[in-house]
């Protein structure tokens, strides 16, 4: 398809009444679910015939972008262009639109994601603290990760864990989501208080989750080695 190689994950669910067929922009992957037993056959049938479907869902998926020098990344809403060169420090440094980042070649992934996730954890635990005490409550714990489906969940006793490619979108989209779990401190659910407090804690906050359901995708490309 176009090039790509395009990965099938099969999974059996129990109570699943059919089959199946979803083409995940986050994954880049068709994932089929079966019901427990059976429908193998099917399944195949099922993804030849939607070849050219799945080929165009393929066509919109974001491009990875692996973090090479010369690389152009998104960064807290803007470009940030990956200047890499073996002598330049190898504690990575943000001037203007470039991060300087030095040392050897074959680390330079690693240490940019390194660097990223630091970096995320620092603002979103400052942008957590800010905001909670706001409601009074106490966090016990921020944490950042790499989850596929969510970009925040918050766990009793004030444990809140974002995904780290929150960095990558522009501030007031990661606002809006430590705003959103923030809130959870206090409604345990997404019920018309929750929505009033968090509406209270992020006015500007009603369009985050349109740009989130347009661009995260396409967050979970960055860094990723090949298409
Ligand atoms: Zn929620």
């Amino acid at each position: 398809m176009a090039g790509r190689v395009l990965p099938v994950i099969a999974e059996r669910r129990r109570g699943a009444r059919g089959i199946r067929l979803r083409a995940d922009s986050v994954q880049g992957a068709v994932r089929i679910s079966l019901p427990a037993r059976g429908g193998v056959a099917e399944a195949l049938t099922l993804l030849d015939r939607h070849r050219d479907w799945l080929a165009a869902q393929v066509a919109a998926w974001p491009r990875a972008l692996p973090f090479v020098p010369g690389a152009i990344i998104p960064f807290n809403g803007a470009d940030l262009h990956i200047d890499w060169q073996a002598s330049h420090s190898r504690t990575p440094l943000v001037d203007g639109d470039t991060l300087h980042i030095g040392g050897p070649r074959a680390m330079l992934p690693g240490r940019v994601l390194r660097w990223l996730r630091a970096t995320a954890l620092i603002d979103v635990t400052v942008g957590t603290h800010e905001i909670a005490a706001l409601v009074g409550r106490p966090v016990t714990q921020v944490r950042i990760g790499d989850p596929r489906a969510r970009w925040g969940s918050c766990a009793s006793g004030g444990r809140i864990a974002y995904s780290w490619r929150l960095i990558l979108a522009p501030p007031e989209i990661r606002r809006n989501v430590v705003a959103h779990e923030v809130a959870h401190l206090v409604h345990a659910n997404h019920g018309p208080d929750f929505h009033a407090l968090l509406a209270s804690l992020d006015p500007n906050g009603r369009d985050c989750k349109r740009w989130l359901a347009r661009h995260g995708a396409g967050l979970h490309w960055v860094g990723r080695e090949t298409a």
